[in-house]
């Protein structure tokens, strides 16, 4: 099969490298074109680079120039780790110029005509695609995926979601330095120390999933009815937000019946043997000590999402804790995902 050629827009920051990383063995898509700030532009991406991945910088890219982040790359996809201060506009020229357009940034995850997708979640909402290609000869179009904690978040209650409904959700997040892209916070702040506030993060979490949830109707997503109040906490962990949340669901349903769909929970996806797609993309687990950042991160390559603490709340029904890789299933790994979701609805 002959390989999509794929771009990588903010290439030399933390979800760009991870996109690097993620794609060098691909077996769909073969990187073509690297892209970043005009500071980095010119160089050869090892040079322009800070690696911080634990893997060696793949050969096959390490004297790939870095590019201005305009269109004219040679590629047909472009996967998007810009600072959501510049993507904005290179978005919108990538997709006007009709390049598909696979975004991590904020800045159009709640436009009406972009979905903002999760494979596992609302695999559908890849028909609003449509609507932004309306008048347009060259078929460009922008896919989000949501805010890293969202993704964690929606997926590790997903299962309960499906089978019970969930009517509200309150949510404290542990969130790594790493989130934050790099070189990201001063040392002396993070060292020994959480901060309790992450600006706009509690927002996204509040909003998001209402769109991921919802349902289309037409040629637009009706928001799901579901309220979350959340707060947010950068902790001194390099990689892996902790999510813990309490929720009151719309059926009334026993602790075993709980831990029984959460346990049993496999992929809708599974039919489509889509390469980064996990199996099961929610693991349960008892051990009372679980789910850490430092054991259970790196589940199915980082793409599953760890689900533990599960018990009864004596406030709303039940609450438990999710980890989530925000850099992999958070963004890199879930935006590849999407791209083959795209692929094989016809879309790339
Ligand atoms: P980052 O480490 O700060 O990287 C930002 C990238 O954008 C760098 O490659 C930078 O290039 C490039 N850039 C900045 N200004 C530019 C401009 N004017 N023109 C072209 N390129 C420009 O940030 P990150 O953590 O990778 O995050 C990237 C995006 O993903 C953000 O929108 C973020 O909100 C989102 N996101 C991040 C995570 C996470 O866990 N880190 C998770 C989900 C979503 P230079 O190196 O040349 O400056």
């Amino acid at each position: 099969m002959k390989k999509i050629r794929v771009g990588i827009l903010g290439a030399t920051g933390m979800v760009g490298q991870q996109f690097v990383s993620l794609l060098q063995d691909h077996p769909w898509f073969e990187i073509t074109a690297l892209a970043a700030s005009e500071k980095s532009a010119g160089k050869p991406y090892v040079e322009a680079v800070q690696w911080v991945q634990s893997e060696p910088l793949p050969e096959a890219v390490a004297d790939l120039p870095v590019r201005e982040a305009r269109p004219g790359l040679p590629c047909e996809v472009v996967f998007s780790g810009l600072d959501a201060s510049a993507a904005e506009s290179i978005e919108r020229a990538f997709a006007d110029a009709g390049y598909a357009v696979i975004s991590n940034a904020r800045n159009y995850r709640m436009h009406p005509k972009v979905p903002l997708l999760v494979p596992e979640v609302n695999p559908n909402h890849i028909e609003l695609i449509r609507r932004q290609q309306e008048g347009h000869p060259k078929r460009g179009f922008i896919v989000t995926n949501p805010n890293c904690s969202t993704t964690g978040l929606v997926l590790g209650v997903l299962p309960l979601w499906r089978r019970f409904g969930i009517r509200r959700m309150l949510v404290t997040t542990l969130q790594a330095v790493s989130g934050a892209g790099f070189p990201g916070l001063p040392a002396m702040q993070m060292l020994g120390n959480v901060l309790p506030h992450i600006r706009g993060e509690a927002e996204k979490i509040q909003t998001e999933p209402r769109k991921l949830f919802g349902s289309l109707e037409g040629d637009r997503v009706r928001a799901a009815e579901i309220q979350i109040g959340a707060q947010c906490n950068r902790v001194p962990v390099l990689n892996g937000h902790l999510i813990s949340v309490s929720l009151e669901l719309r059926q009334q349903a026993t602790l075993d019946a709980v831990r029984e769909t959460l346990r049993q929970f496999v992929s809708p996806l599974a039919e489509w043997n889509l390469p980064s797609a996990p199996p099961q993309p929610v693991r349960f687990v008892e051990d009372p000590f679980a789910p850490q950042p430092a054991r259970d991160l790196m589940a199915d390559g980082g793409m599953t999402v760890t689900v533990g603490q599960l018990a009864p709340c004596p406030v709303l029904d039940y609450r438990l804790v999710i980890l989530v890789h925000n850099t992999i299933r958070g963004a890199a790994g879930g935006a590849i995902l999407n791209a083959e979701w795209l692929h094989v609805n016809g879309y790339l």
